[in-house]
């Protein structure tokens, strides 16, 4: 059972803890934005890559950096992405029910 810092008086209380038992400062709500900001961002970012590999896929007789062989790693970033997203949504989906 992890522990966070109170934002109002600094002690630590569980994650898990509606609210500090010391001062009433709410804690669940916080945490649940905390992580969907963090999803969030790996969604944005795993979008970025799912893109760029899309546009490589789909340009691959020149590389990124520009080699005239085909590059074999494209299509697995591709996917690597697309799963990163997918499991990032699932994740947050999951936590808030
Ligand atoms: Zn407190």
């Amino acid at each position: 059972m992890p522990l966070i810092e109170c934002p109002d008086c600094q002690r630590e209380v569980s994650d898990r803890a509606p609210a500090c038992p010391d001062c009433g400062c709410p804690i669940a709500p916080q945490a649940i934005e905390k992580t969907s900001k963090l999803y969030k961002g790996v969604q944005v970012w795993s979008l970025v890559a799912m893109v760029v590999a899309l546009q490589l896929t789909c340009n691959r007789d020149r590389g990124p950096f520009g080699e005239t062989t085909p590059s074999p790693w494209p299509p697995f970033l591709l996917a690597g992405s697309v799963a990163v997203y997918l499991g990032a949504r699932a994740s947050a989906w999951w936590d808030h029910g």
